[in-house]
C-alpha cells in the first residue's frame, strides 16, 4: 500500500511557514475591525468594497440561520446553516460570539476567526453591536466603526427601495435602528454613509491609521535601546 504524498508536502510547507514567522519576530496579529450599523446604513456595500480595493483586509465570513437573498451564496455572504446546526455549533462553543438578529441567529465561528488572523491581514467584522461588544472584550485591541446614514429619512428609504426583504421584515428592522443608533456611544469611530465612495476612503483611512498606534509598535520600543 503506497503512502500518500500530501502529508510530508504539508509538513514541509508548515516548517517554511513556521520558520518565517521565527524570523519576522516583529509582525503582530492583523487588526481585527468591528464595523456596525443600523439595517439600511449601506454597511455591506462598504464593507464589501473596502475588501475588493484592499490587498490587506479579508471578510469574516459568519454563520447565520436567515436564509439566503437573491444572489447570495453559501460561504460568499455567509455559511447558511437551519436552525439545528447552529444551536448545535453553539452547544460545541465554536463561536466566538453569538447573537439573534431581526429574529435571526448569527455567529462568527472561532476557527475561522482564528485563522484568519493569522493570516496577518485586517479582518472585517461586519456585526450587530451584541456581536461587537463580545468581540472586543476578548480582543482589546479591535477597531470599532460604526455606520450612520446621513439622517432617519434616507435609513428608511434605503430599507424600502434595496427590496431586499418582506414588509414586516422592513418594519423590524425599522424599528431595531432606533435601538441600535443608540449603541454609537460604545463604538470609536463614525462613518457618515452619504455617498459610498467617500464613506469606503474613510473606513479604508481609520484601518490605515491601525498601524500607527502604539500598541502595534511594541517591537520598535522593545529595542529602542538596545540600538543604540
Ligand atoms: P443581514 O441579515 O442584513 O445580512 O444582517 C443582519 C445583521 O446581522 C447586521 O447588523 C449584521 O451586522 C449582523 N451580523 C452579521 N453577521 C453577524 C455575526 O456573525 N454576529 C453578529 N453578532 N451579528 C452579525
Amino acid at each position: 500500500m503506497g503512502s500518500s504524498p500530501a502529508f510530508p508536502i504539508f509538513f514541509f510547507v508548515w516548517i517554511l511557514e513556521l520558520n518565517k514567522k521565527l524570523n519576522n519576530p516583529g509582525k503582530s496579529l492583523g487588526n481585527i475591525i468591528i464595523i456596525s450599523a443600523p439595517s439600511g446604513a449601506g454597511k455591506t456595500a462598504i464593507c464589501n468594497a473596502v475588501v475588493r480595493s484592499s490587498r490587506n483586509v479579508a471578510y469574516s465570513v459568519s454563520y447565520t440561520t436567515r436564509r439566503p437573498r437573491k444572489d447570495e451564496k453559501n460561504g460568499g455572504e455567509y455559511f447558511f446553516v437551519n436552525k439545528t446546526e447552529f444551536k448545535k455549533m453553539v452547544e460545541e462553543g465554536k463561536f466566538a460570539e453569538w447573537a439573534k438578529v431581526h429574529g435571526n441567529y448569527y455567529g462568527t465561528s472561532k476557527v475561522f476567526l482564528d485563522r484568519m488572523l493569522k493570516t496577518e491581514k485586517n479582518i472585517l467584522m461586519d456585526i450587530d453591536v451584541q456581536g461587537g461588544m463580545i468581540i472586543k472584550k476578548q480582543y482589546p485591541g479591535a477597531c470599532m466603526i460604526f455606520v450612520m446614514p446621513p439622517d432617519l429619512r434616507t435609513l428608511k428609504e434605503r430599507l424600502v427601495s434595496r427590496n431586499k426583504d418582506h414588509k414586516e421584515i422592513i418594519k423590524m428592522r425599522l424599528d431595531n435602528a432606533v435601538e441600535e443608533v443608540k449603541s454609537v456611544q460604545k463604538y470609536e469611530y463614525l462613518v457618515i454613509n452619504e455617498k459610498l465612495d467617500k464613506a469606503v476612503v474613510e473606513v479604508k483611512t481609520i484601518i490605515k491609521s491601525l498601524k500607527y498606534k502604539i500598541q502595534k509598535n511594541k517591537k520598535y520600543f522593545n529595542d529602542f535601546f538596545d540600538r543604540g
